[in-house]
């Protein structure tokens, strides 16, 4: 049988994670789940790639931080695709602050926020169908 439900979501190692030789990790995981890689990169992100991927969080406190932060090192960049991928990478990545999120999730067992500016929560995953479509074009314009 089909299934309808496989979708894309796009995944962001962010630099702490690169930086922490935690990518193959965060791969790793992925992987284990039963997704599938369709795109991987590692890149260097720029002001204006960003402005786009974090338009939704512009002028809130974190934001300025968080544009520096994901500009002090290469982030790898991947495609990811598999059932429900979208919700079920958001699940294994775990809830946005390290401190609090989930043991057994990759922010819960290795994400950092103590005497940082921003969380280094080491992920990024789209957080619905439209936001995967728009970040995997503007990260993967040729996908
Ligand atoms: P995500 O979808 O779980 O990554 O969270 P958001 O989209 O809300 O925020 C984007 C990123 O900004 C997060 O992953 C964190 O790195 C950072 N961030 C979000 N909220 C806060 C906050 O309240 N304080 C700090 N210091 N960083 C934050
Ligand atoms: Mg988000």
């Amino acid at each position: 049988m089909t299934d309808t439900n496989v979708q894309r979501t796009l995944v962001l190692v962010k630099p702490d994670g690169v930086r922490r030789n935690l990518s193959g990790e965060v791969l790793r995981r992925i992987e284990a789940k039963g997704y599938t890689l369709v795109a991987l990169e590692l890149r260097s992100a720029t002001r204006e790639l960003l402005a786009g991927h974090y338009a939704e969080h512009e002028g809130k406190p974190f934001y300025e931080p968080l544009v520096e932060f994901m500009l002090s090192g290469p982030v790898l960049a991947a495609v990811v695709e598999g059932h429900r991928v979208i919700e079920g990478f958001r699940s294994l990545a775990g809830t946005t602050d390290p401190t609090t999120a989930a043991p057994g999730t990759i922010r819960g067992d290795l994400g950092r926020d103590w005497g940082l500016k921003v969380q280094q929560n080491l992920v990024h995953g789209s957080d619905s169908p439209e936001s995967a479509a728009r970040e995997i074009g503007l990260w993967f314009p040729g996908l």
